[in-house]
């Protein structure tokens, strides 16, 4: 592989943006690459980047592309939702289009509000959470991701974890006082805090936790929540940022059947535009501004080009649900059940940790990756080595075991047995460590 053109538009870039990057994990900084890939353009479940080699891509955008890249239904739209103008600061029908899609895939939500991003949809969740309740404090867990909001960068996952810390640098302590945090699964201590503390707003989850690599929900633990929220008057937000339309089209409050009062929305809801969502009860939506007195804006909520990208990935989704989760799924299975045998073959031990078309590889002699804790202490070297020979080889893989492979209905199984391939290659050298 060369790499030419990438390192040399990483030293213009270091100059010019922080880390050379708009955002860390492409940084590629946890595997010790001296820089990361530029990508140039992608198409299907392949990525190219500015030195032309070709990749088959599981980072698939971080999730919005379930569909694979530059789907053609998807840009059909997108080429003609531009034609007419890219943003109006007027309201669209189509908003309202996609606004009634995504209520028909998600029975818990009665209206949706569109935001940019789906860090701007927790954050208002979370406000709205606190409005509702006449509370200050919310809970989240270890580990998990809601973006960059301040209240929710406390013990996060993600970008944070992959360059070793977990709150940002940054945040008043008030702020910080008022996130409370728990190991993720323990509905024992989550009982604890609620019986000590009567003040919490909300508890903000991500139903199947996908930022500190994939970790295999309890479907009991999420009933759990549920109960306990009802019974303390506290709010259960769902943040399906990943798991919406992923796991299933409606997220993983479909797949394991539990109502949360809110759910957030991102990514695939967007078809790789710029879009995310929050939503709900009409009685905790209606206090939004200008019904209510809840502050939420957005000079591009609700894009009309973004909004086309998304409604168009939800309609292709929709017409297609009944085989396409399970054909991602059983890509998962047959990708997953082959690395087990090249594990063995190599003696190179595995944790996989897998959830519909979403895997994490622990490099660990556990047989079980619980929470947090239990991922920090897999084998980040051995994780660095196989990302690394991956790429040198032509398969770009999430950069940090703290992050999800993502499978989209593109990959073909010509891509899936030459990712194995090159698996087995990656194996026998970390065989060697
Ligand atoms: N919630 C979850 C579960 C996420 O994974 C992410 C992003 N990875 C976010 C929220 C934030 O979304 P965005 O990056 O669009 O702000």
């Amino acid at each position: 592989m060369r790499y030419e053109n990438s390192a040399e538009i990483f030293e213009k870039a270091k100059k010019v943006i922080p880390g050379g990057v708009n955002s860390p994990v492409r940084a590629f900084g946890s595997v010790n690459k001296s820089y990361p890939i530029f990508a140039k353009k992608a198409k299907g479940s392949k990525i190219w980047c500015e030195d032309d080699n070709e990749y088959i891509d599981y980072i698939c955008s971080w999730g919005p592309m379930i569909l694979g890249h530059n789907n053609e239904r998807v840009m059909a739209g997108v080429r003609e939702a531009i034609e007419d103008g890219s943003s109006f600061g007027l309201p669209t029908k189509m908003e309202v289009e996609l606004a009634e899609l995504v209520i028909k895939c998600y029975p818990s939500i009665e209206k949706i509000r569109l935001t940019t991003s789906g860090t701007e949809a927790t954050m208002a969740a979370v406000r709205l959470a606190r409005a509702y309740t006449k509370k200050n404090k919310i809970l989240k867990f270890e580990g998990c991701y809601h973006g960059h909001s301040d209240s929710l960068m406390v013990k996060a996952g993600s970008g944070l974890l992959t360059d070793g810390y977990q709150d940002s640098n940054g945040i008043t302590q008030g702020t910080i006082k008022d996130t409370l945090t728990l190991p993720f699964g323990r509905m024992d201590l989550v009982k604890e805090l609620f019986e000590k503390d009567d003040d919490i707003a909300c508890i903000i989850m991500e139903p199947v936790p996908a930022n500190m690599g994939i970790i295999e929900t309890d479907a009991e633990f999420l009933k759990g929540v549920r109960e306990l929220c009802t019974a303390k008057n506290s709010v259960l937000i769902f943040d399906e940022v990943i798991s919406g339309f992923r796991l299933a089209l409606g997220g993983a409050q479909e797949l394991f059947g539990v109502t949360p009062d809110l759910t957030t929305l991102g990514k695939i809801i967007g078809g790789g535009y710029p879009v995310g969502a929050f939503g709900g009860k009409n009685e905790l939506m209606d206090m939004i501004a200008p019904v209510g007195d809840v502050y939420h804006a957005g000079t591009l909520s609700g894009n009309p080009v973004s909004v086309r990208a998304g409604y168009e990935t939800i309609s292709e989704l929709l017409e297609n649900k009944d085989t396409l989760y399970k054909e991602l799924k059983e890509k998962v299975n047959y990708i997953t059940s082959n690395i087990e045998k090249i594990s063995e073959k190599h003696n190179v031990p595995v944790c996989i940790n897998k959830q519909g078309s979403l895997f994490t590889i622990f490099f660990t002699d556990k047989d079980e990756i619980k929470t947090l804790d239990d991922v920090i202490e897999t084998d980040t070297e051995k994780y660095a080595k196989y990302f690394n020979v991956m790429l040198d080889s032509g398969v770009v893989t999430p950069p940090s075991k703290y992050e999800a492979h993502f499978v989209s209905a593109a990959h073909t199984k010509d891509d899936m047995d030459k990712t194995l391939e090159i698996m087995d290659k990656a194996f026998e050298e970390i065989s060697k460590m």
